[in-house]
């Protein structure tokens, strides 16, 4: 089977003043067609420069807090703080920064939506302003070319700026008499209320449906306490891409043919599943398990073995497994996602 597993542990971190990066793209994990992935660092006041890309931009910061501006196509700006376990999701096209706040700054992953996007070749502000004649510059923005004299003439991409003042300042000062978005672009997810909890862990659903925002981009962060497991299923309707944020886990991948592989996940290290095989998730550890599924997709769905074998004829099933009837009306209802019940 293709490889299933990748690490940001081991890809090539970029580093400047202000922060640093490292990303997973096909051209390290060739499975992973829906998602490249990055996780990024900015220190407190470090700045990811201003720039826009084709490709959507859904993010999940793991540690700090990091302020985020965006405008959309209506231009209706917003500046936000994101915490840890909070999500942004940029459309495509929409120009944005990001910033660390202090005191400590924030680590995040983000996934862009083609997994051949590359993060060093985003559309940076600095990169067009060095590359048009400043007399058009000046033509463009009424004021004098000198203006533009010390603009820097490559691209700063990520480096160390002022550590950022209180939120509603910068709130203000973006808005003008502009409208705001309707929906936001940030949703705080590990702050929802689980739609699944259970002895073995907790699983928070974020689609388009809660987080109105991300319309191609849904996640499930599943939680799995020590000798728990998500339980067997698929996704009907996209590639799952997979980020593990903490503890230790074991999962096996089941594919025609039949052929199935295993392998083991740590903090930092990616997973990828084409859509519609079977898969399950052991936590392997001592401490809880979190991890993020992440869909090219508006809706999360999914099956489960336990759902299908319990809204079957049971004659059916008992006759396809050659075990009793009674032993299937034991299985686990409800679609628990995490085990034990
Ligand atoms: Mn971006
Ligand atoms: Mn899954």
């Amino acid at each position: 089977m293709p490889l299933f597993w990748a690490s940001f542990n081991n890809a090539h971190t970029r580093i400047q003043s202000g922060g640093w990066a490292r990303q997973v793209t096909q051209a390290d994990f060739a499975i992973s067609t829906d998602f490249a992935g990055v996780n990024m660092r900015l220190d407190a006041g470090g700045i990811r420069e201003m720039h826009w890309h084709q490709q959507s931009e859904w993010a999940f910061v793991s540690n700090g807090t990091c302020r985020i501006t965006i405008l959309d196509q209506l231009g209706r700006p917003q500046v936000a703080d994101v915490g840890a376990g909070g999500l942004w999701f940029f459309p495509p096209g929409l120009p944005h920064s990001l910033q660390g706040v202090g005191p400590d700054g924030a680590e995040f992953i983000l996934a862009f939506d083609n997994g051949a996007s590359s993060e060093f070749n985003t559309l940076l502000l600095t990169n067009w302003l060095a590359h048009t004649p400043p007399e058009v510059l000046a033509k463009n923005f009424g004021v004098p070319a000198e203006t533009f004299r010390n603009i820097p003439l490559d691209n700063l991409w990520i480096f160390q700026g002022e550590v950022p003042g209180p939120l509603a300042a910068d709130q203000a000062a973006a808005q003008g008499n502009a409208a705001r978005p309707p929906q936001s672009f940030v949703f705080d997810l590990a702050g929802m209320t689980p739609n699944k909890q259970t002895k073995g862990g907790n699983v928070r659903i974020a689609d388009s449906t809660n987080f109105h925002t991300s319309t191609t981009t849904a996640v499930a962060m599943v939680t799995v306490h020590p000798g728990g497991m998500r339980e067997m299923h698929w996704h009907p309707n996209a590639d799952e891409w997979q980020y593990y944020v903490k503890g230790q886990a074991r999962m096996t991948v089941f594919n025609t043919g039949p052929q199935a592989m295993t392998a083991d996940f740590r903090p930092g290290d990616i997973g990828y599943i084409k859509k519609s095989l079977g898969h399950y998730i052991e936590n392997t550890g001592t401490d809880d398990l979190v991890f993020l599924e992440v869909f090219k997709t508006p809706h999360y769905e999914e099956v489960t073995l336990t759902d299908w074998l319990t809204h079957t004829p049971p004659a059916m099933v008992a006759q396809t497994l050659n075990t009793d009837q009674a032993a299937i009306r034991s299985f686990p209802r409800g679609i628990p996602d995490v085990l034990p019940v």
